[in-house]
Order: structure tokens, then C-alpha cells, then sequence
């Protein structure tokens, strides 16, 4: 696998700013003739709903930088979002509008393909977008953002949206526990085997990621052929240990990639010179409760992972949540209501609350094992 990575100082999103950034790594990396003449998809952050300047989804002037460089080829952009249609979400981040400047078709995926995973840790089979498994070549176009369950996510994480809609509450029903729910990403990363991994990191998000945390300026774009190598230097950049984030940590160990800094070749900006400080990050979920057995699980899950908490000021009674929740936790009085025995801390209800009215609430116990 080629461990170098492309960490470039880019301060705006101007095409200018972006079309030199990606002929940085574009020739390097061999791309063209990998890619021309090819069916080429990209997979950007399309979460949800959200203009640019909120830092949800993966910006559309990088978008519209990579189209541009795939002139020969065929160009397609798709997402399965969290909530709402691919093309509204889409038309509300601005993806849509640079696909038809640029040239490119929007995609749904709507249609899911069984398809196997030979080399998968925890799935045998999986489901992804037709989309997905009908190009020859996927780039993941990720936005750099914390994340309730998983720390961080980048490269590789933005690849669960090649799962469509529906069956990603379902896997995380399927998949309790943080570092079976690592090892399934890291499954899925394997499968759609994407040719480049690119993350925005010019404006990022912190804090109450991965929909309602703040904007952070970092000035960065990151690029590379290993994802796992590329998310590495995205977390280090903001402060993390790449090895606290549970996805690099499973990749790396599996083989699958490399998340060890000591092993990756930066190229452009130094680490020391783009890591940022003071980046609000979060801890993630615990794996506190692995091998416990389940009445045990029961008993300690309030103490020992973070708690769903809803801000009933703030909840405007929309449902969201309680449509998304994999166990129907959630029922609703003025305010949502959340059920804790039920919950099995997906934070799906926190990741998509069109609010923000949906944090998490760590206990004495909890603190310490995250
Ligand atoms: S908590 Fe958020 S998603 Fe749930 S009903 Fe309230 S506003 Fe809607
Ligand atoms: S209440 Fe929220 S965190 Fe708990 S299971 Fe439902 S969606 Fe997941």
C-alpha cells in the first residue's frame, strides 16, 4: 500500500486555491492513468442537510476541484444521506449545483446489492448502493469532524454511507459495541476499496460532531491512496492520537492500511506545523463493556458509556430521532423521550437532531473509561 500522505496548507475554498492543491498529489499518485476513461464515483460527507459555511458535509468547491480533474473520465457523485433525499440534501449543501456546473451526475443509492466481503472480519456479506459496486473506481471525499461514537471521522468512516439509507440504523443494531461497530467500518472501507481518500479539513468541525458541533478553521486538505494512513494524519492533526480513534486502531491492526505516524510518509506541510491546538474533540464511546455479560451490560451502561440526554427547551417535537432509533427508544411527549434501558448508545439520535437538541452525558464511572 503507498503510505504517503498529502497534508497542503489550503486557506479558502477558492477553485483556484483547490485546483493547485489537488495537482499536488494528482500526478504523483498516478491518478490519471488509473482513472481515464474510467466510471469514477465520489463519495462526499452528505450527512444531512446543511449549507457550506456549517462544516457538515464535505464542501463543494472540493468536490468540484475533483471533477475537474477527472476530465476523460466518467463522473458520477453519490451519498446515501442520514436524512433526506440525496438531492435535497445535496441541493442544500451545494454538491448538486457544482455537479451540474462541473459535468458530473448525482447519484441516489438507493438500490442495495448484496455483495461479499472475502476478507471481511465481521460480515461475510454486505449490502451497498448499485452505484457504488457499478463504478470502477470510488473516491471517499470526507469531512474532517469529531464524532459522538467513533472520535473522528474521515476517509473511512465516510464510507458507511455507501450502505443505503435504512440499513445503517440496522448495523448499528447488529453491531452494539464500538469495536465491533470499528471492525464492520473498517469491513465496509474493504469492500468498496476506494482508489483515494481525500479529507476537508479547511474548515472543520469540533466539538458536538458529527451535525452540530462548531466550525473550526483548520486550513488543511489531506490526501493519499490509503485512507487509513490519511485519517491518521487528519486525527494527529487535530490533536489526537490516531490510535484512539477505534477505526484506525482496527485497520491497522488488521493490516488493512497503516495508522502508525512513524510508517507514513507526509508530504507538503509538516504535522508540527498544521496541528492545531485547543481542537474541541470528544472521547467517543467506551468500549467499557465489551465481554461483559449481558446483565452486567444492563446494569452499568448508565455508569460506563454516555448517555443520550434531549434538551427539551431546544426539541421542537420533529420525530427525527425517534424514526432514526434502531430500538425504538424513543417515544415523544412535548419533548422526545428516551427510553435508557432501551438505548443501546448508537447516538444516531445526537448525530441527526436537525436541533442540536441531543447531547451526551457522561457519570463519574463513565469519564474514566472513556
Ligand atoms: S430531540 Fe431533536 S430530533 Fe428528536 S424530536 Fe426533538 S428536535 Fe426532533
Ligand atoms: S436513543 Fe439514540 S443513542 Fe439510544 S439507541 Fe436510540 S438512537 Fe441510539
Amino acid at each position: 500500500m503507498d503510505n504517503r500522505v498529502y497534508l497542503l496548507r489550503v486557506d479558502s475554498y477558492h477553485p483556484d486555491a483547490l485546483d493547485e492543491a489537488v495537482n499536488m498529489f494528482w500526478g504523483p499518485l498516478g491518478l490519471d492513468s488509473l482513472l481515464q476513461g474510467k466510471q469514477v464515483l465520489i463519495k462526499p460527507n452528505l450527512v444531512a442537510g446543511a449549507s457550506p459555511d456549517k462544516a457538515v458535509c464535505t464542501h463543494p468547491e472540493v468536490i468540484g476541484a475533483l471533477i475537474r480533474q477527472l476530465q476523460g473520465s466518467k463522473v458520477s457523485v453519490g451519498d446515501s444521506p442520514g436524512l433526506g433525499s440525496t438531492e435535497n440534501v445535496a441541493a442544500i449543501a451545494g454538491i448538486l449545483e457544482v455537479c451540474q456546473r462541473e459535468g458530473a451526475t448525482l447519484v441516489d443509492f438507493a438500490n442495495p446489492v448484496v455483495t461479499e466481503t472475502p476478507d471481511g472480519a465481521v460480515c461475510r456479506i454486505i449490502q451497498l448502493a448499485e452505484a457504488v459496486l457499478r463504478a470502477d473506481a470510488v473516491i471517499s471525499a470526507a469531512k474532517l469532524k469529531t464524532h459522538a461514537l467513533t472520535r473522528y471521522t474521515g476517509a473511512v468512516k465516510n464510507l458507511f454511507g455507501c450502505m443505503p439509507g435504512k440499513l445503517k440504523p440496522e448495523m448499528h443494531l447488529r453491531m452494539e459495541e464500538i469495536d465491533k461497530f470499528a471492525s464492520f467500518l473498517v469491513d465496509v472501507y474493504l469492500t468498496v476499496s476506494p482508489v483515494l481518500s481525500v479529507v476537508d479539513g479547511i474548515v472543520a468541525m469540533e466539538g458536538n460532531g458529527p451535525r452540530n458541533g462548531e466550525p473550526r478553521k483548520v486550513g488543511v486538505l489531506l490526501a493519499g491512496r490509503d485512507g487509513v494512513a490519511v485519517d491518521a494524519v487528519a486525527a494527529s492533526v487535530i490533536g489526537l492520537d490516531p490510535f484512539s480513534v477505534p477505526t484506525i486502531l482496527n485497520a491497522h491492526q488488521r493490516g488493512v492500511g497503516c495508522g502508525d505516524l512513524r510508517s507514513i510518509e507526509i508530504i507538503g506541510t509538516s504535522l508540527s506545523e498544521a496541528r492545531i491546538r485547543g481542537f474541541k474533540t470528544v472521547p467517543g464511546s467506551s468500549s467499557a463493556l465489551k465481554n461483559l455479560p449481558p446483565f452486567l451490560k444492563s446494569l452499568l451502561r448508565d455508569q460506563l458509556t454516555a448517555k443520550p440526554v434531549v434538551n427539551v427547551q431546544s426539541c421542537i417535537g420533529c420525530t427525527v430521532c425517534r424514526e432514526l432509533c434502531p430500538t425504538k427508544a424513543i417515544t415523544m411527549d412535548k419533548a422526545a423521550v428516551i427510553s435508557s434501558h432501551d438505548c443501546i448508545r448508537c447516538y444516531c439520535c445526537q448525530e441527526l437532531c436537525p436541533e442540536g437538541a441531543i447531547t451526551l452525558a457522561r457519570r463519574g464511572l463513565g469519564r474514566l473509561f472513556s
